[in-house]
């Protein structure tokens, strides 16, 4: 999509820190980070949102989360992060490529706001 922020991140003609990549995805820091680890894992390809990629390339998908898991592990909170999809404007989503929020290094509450 040639107007999707995370599809030029992707293609590197916007600029994040990036963390991890593998063949089907990214994985990049927030740039308004709500916790000490926050970085966002999007697939290489355009999906709207978290179902839209799971019918679309379920491979993609598992690969989401095993990356989001390396991406804790790797900044040593192994054991306890949090996974989150915004999906719908209503729910907070803003940036409609689907994107995984990677949250650690705090105490995280629940409900969520
Ligand atoms: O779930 P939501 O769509 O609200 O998440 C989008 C996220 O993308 C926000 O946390 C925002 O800070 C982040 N962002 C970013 N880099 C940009 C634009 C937005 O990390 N250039």
């Amino acid at each position: 999509m040639d107007d999707c922020l995370f599809c030029k991140i992707v293609r590197g003609e916007v600029p994040a820190e990036v963390v991890h990549t593998t063949e089907r995805t990214v994985a990049f820091r927030d740039i308004n980070a709500q916790a000490p680890t926050h970085v966002l894992v999007v697939p290489r390809q355009h999906f709207a949102n978290a179902a839209e990629l799971a019918a679309g390339d379920p491979q993609a998908s598992a690969e989401l989360v095993t990356t989001a898991a390396a991406v804790a592990v790797a900044e040593g909170h192994g054991e306890d992060y949090r996974l989150v999809f915004n999906t719908g404007a209503g729910a907070g989503q803003t940036v409609f490529h689907t994107h995984l929020h990677v949250l650690a290094g705090r105490d995280l509450g629940w409900p969520p706001g």
